[in-house]
């Protein structure tokens, strides 16, 4: 980052020097008017803010700490070794899973940072998913908030996101905890859903392993409902946590669907990642246009088909699928058909043989905000299909159902995620998301388990979110965004179904997305301020941590306003030491 020299002309400068301060009133209510230099009634005061990227991860992670701990490698010349180890700590606070979400998580985030008005975002996934990938290579455990071990017994029920989340954050706490799971292994969508070559199974079986290392402890092919009743988790555990999430795929509705060559995106999925052989033929038709639809299709055309299609009701911009999966699938070939719907199956000899379409239009928005397709009149078509793969979308299969369940299939949790005193929910099976959302859920799951037992609750975030608009950009040198590295599509299907496609960032891009981060909201220590401030008023504590390192003596500060104006990441704000 650059250096701004007060003795050179320069821009901020500049601007400081001939800004227009507005009219104020004085203690005696008399309008007044100041230039720089003239005393003002307002001095500076330091007020963190959150940054976009945090206020935009559903995990809650805090990435601007993650980021700037690596900045520390420089600031406070501490060895990468002991900087990776400090940042580990950070990030596992709120997220177990680095390695798998650096992989799969769409980056809400990345939408968020500031730093897009000037030169892209962070690239904050591939930054987590090296760090995770460093992590499971250097063997680091988990640190625990106590060694104590808390009298109290949890059950988890589903080793996804949202069940190992809850368990490792309990854990985290000195809580003894259970996770039961109906399949062969652990990872819920993770394993059954995401096919490995965007996610390889080794990275979700090593971070798996860092959670049991904590003391959780997994039972899988256990079905609760089934092997075990819910009455008796109730009974034997102090709180149970029900994360089943959603894997029942919904049907169409249509004549022939029964045929052993249609079968839902997620049956299909859970089967090819069960290990069985699905012959899916040459010739495969998906129908969706989220997630489940791009992976079925990807992995169709990975498992030897030679043409697959997928019919979408709506256009591009309305997919739900995450949009580099959308990319990568129209890079193999996959072929899209927009504003299509099924309207029936042509069977033969009790096969599926031809899906029957119908061409759309876009009419008024519906309930989603999304505008509703219409059929054209008129426009009937068939697509001929050796297997038909229906992915509209999933909802929660649960044995103990009437239990919680009212009108559609979800569960439905109180604000503190409880369905009952003691039964909390979360993931998939509350509301269909994603991986980082699910983290979330089980923290706050696990926040509310606590503090039904202890009283503690965590404390409420409030703080304002700093805009780009806030910040003197200006200050943070231009630097390129590091892109990953990614397989080449004729290599890539070519490859099979667990070659992973994405390579990552190197070490050293690592390092320079953690100096991109503009630190917005929160004092990284760059000085402006004291180098600025025309009377010296402003200090830096000695040894303070970032975050706390400037002060203003009062007493002699005249409010010109110009540390305000030269803070980079809009840390520092006029006003509340009016009087003194
Ligand atoms: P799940 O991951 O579904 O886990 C629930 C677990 O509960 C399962 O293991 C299940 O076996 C177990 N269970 C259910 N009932 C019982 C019972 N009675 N007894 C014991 N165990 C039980 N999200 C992203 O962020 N990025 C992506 O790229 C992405 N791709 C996806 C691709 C596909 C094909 C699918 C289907 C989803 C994708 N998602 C993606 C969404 C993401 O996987 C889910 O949001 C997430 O896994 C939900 O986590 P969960 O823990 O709530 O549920």
């Amino acid at each position: 980052m650059s250096q701004l020299d007060p003795k050179e002309s320069n821009p901020i400068l500049d601007f400081a020097l001939n800004y227009e301060y507005p009219p104020y009133k004085d203690q005696t209510g008399t309008d007044k008017v100041v230039a720089f230099g003239d005393a003002s009634h307002k001095c500076p005061i330091y007020v963190e803010q959150r940054p976009p990227c945090n206020d935009a991860c559903p995990a809650g992670n805090d990435i601007r700490a993650w980021l700037t701990t690596v900045q520390q490698i420089e600031t406070k010349k501490l060895s990468k070794e002991e900087v990776y180890r400090m940042l580990w700590n950070e990030v596992s606070k709120t997220q177990p899973l680095p390695a798998v979400c650096g992989r799969v998580c769409p980056n809400p985030c990345e939408g968020g940072c500031n730093r897009n008005e000037k030169d892209g975002s962070v690239s904050i996934n591939a930054f987590e998913r090296w760090l995770g990938d460093y992590a499971i290579l250097n063997g680091f455990d988990h640190e625990k908030l106590t060694d104590n071990v808390r009298p109290e017994t949890i059950a988890v029920v589903g080793s996804g996101p949202a069940g190992l989340s809850c368990a490792f954050q309990l854990a985290r706490r000195g809580y003894k905890v259970t996770i039961f799971e109906a399949f062969k292994e652990t990872g819920g969508m993770l394993r059954y859903g995401i096919p490995p070559y965007r996610l390889p199974r080794n990275i979700i079986d090593a971070e798996v392993a860092a959670i049991e290392r904590m003391g959780v402890e997994i039972r899988c092919s256990t079905v609760i409902g089934k092997d075990i009743s819910l009455d008796e988790l109730k009974e034997k555990y102090d709180a149970v946590y029900l994360a089943i999430g959603a894997h029942k795929g919904i049907r169409l509705g249509l004549e022939g669907e029964d045929a052993p060559n249609v079968m839902t995106g997620a049956e299909f999925l859970n089967r090819v990642h069960s290990g069985e052989k699905v012959d899916v033929g040459d010739q495969v038709v998906v129908i969706g246009g989220g997630d489940t639809a791009i992976d079925a299709a990807r992995v169709s055309l990975r498992l030897g088909a030679d043409k697959v299609t997928i019919l979408y009701r709506r256009t591009r911009n309305e997919m739900p699928a995450i949009d580099p999966e959308i990319e990568e699938a129209l890079e193999e070939n996959v072929d899209i058909q927009f504003l299509t719907a099924p309207i029936g199956i042509v069977s033969e000899n009790g096969r599926a043989v031809a899906v029957k379409c119908q061409r759309m239009e876009l009419g008024e928005p519906d309930k989603s905000g999304r505008r509703r397709p219409v059929a054209i009149e008129g426009s009937e078509f068939e697509v001929p299909c050796s297997i038909l793969i229906p992915s509209i979308s999933q909802e929660p299969e649960w044995l103990d159902a009437e239990r919680y369940i009212s009108g559609r299939d979800w569960l439905k949790p109180k604000k503190d995620w409880s369905l009952e005193d003691g039964v909390f929910a979360g993931g998939d099976a509350v509301n269909l998301g994603l991986v980082c959302g699910a983290i979330g859920d089980g923290r706050k799951a696990a926040e509310s388990i606590h503090a039904k037992f202890t009283g503690e609750f965590p404390p409420l975030e409030e703080k304002k979110v700093i805009k780009a608009k806030d910040m003197s950009l200006e200050y943070y040198e231009d630097a390129e965004r590091s892109e990953r590295g990614h397989l080449a599509p004729e290599v890539r299907v070519k490859d099979g179904l667990e070659t992973e496609i994405d390579q990552g960032i190197t070490e050293e891009q690592f390092i320079k997305e953690a100096h991109r981060c503009m630190s917005c909201g929160l004092c990284f220590d760059c000085r402006q301020c004291v180098s600025f401030c025309p009377h010296g008023t402003i200090k830096r504590y000695k040894d303070n941590p970032v975050g706390e390192v400037m002060y203003t003596k009062y007493s002699e500060c005249e409010g010109c306003h110009l540390c305000q104006l030269i803070c980079p990441c809009g840390y520092i704000q006029m006003g509340g030491a009016e009087g003194l």
